[in-house]
């Protein structure tokens, strides 16, 4: 077994790899070892410096909103869950501590009153799961932070 310095092994680094980290309750990116970029979604390749060999590194999960909307028609699945034209839902843009920034659900603010959501929100990360066994599933989403 390799390992060493609190390494994750390694996977593609791709949508897929991203979507069963998300699994496992941990929100990934791909960083540069050599530039230190990071890339979220992850990607194989460092676009700054052209470096090839990635690793996986954890975030913290913390960051700020910087974009949302708040939707009463969504995607099918939301419909399932019981979101609809009276019942909306916030999608938004999150920029995290590390510099990365990721759209995911946002909870934990008040979708009856958008205006009254304020950008620069801290959030913190929450895995949404749905479904069980192999359809098991878990959305991102963050929750606004006290
Ligand atoms: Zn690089």
């Amino acid at each position: 077994m390799k390992g060493g310095k609190g390494m994750t092994k390694t996977r593609d680094f791709t949508a897929s790899s991203f979507s069963m980290f998300l699994n496992e309750e941990k929100l990934m990116a791909a960083q540069c070892p050599d530039c230190k970029a990071l890339y979220l979604p992850p990607r194989p390749l460092c676009t700054s410096c052209y470096n090839g060999t990635m690793e996986w590194v954890q975030l913290k999960g913390k960051g700020r909103l910087t974009a949302y909307s708040v939707i009463a028609v969504g995607p099918t699945f939301m419909f399932e869950e019981g979101y609809d034209r009276n019942n909306h839902y916030c999608a938004g843009i999150v920029q995290l501590e590390e510099g990365p920034r990721i759209s995911a659900r946002i909870l934990g603010v008040d979708v009856k009153h958008p205006e009254a959501i304020k950008i620069g929100t801290p959030v913190e990360v929450q895995f949404l799961i749905r479904g069980e066994g192999e359809n098991r599933k878990t959305f991102l989403a963050f929750k606004k932070r006290d």
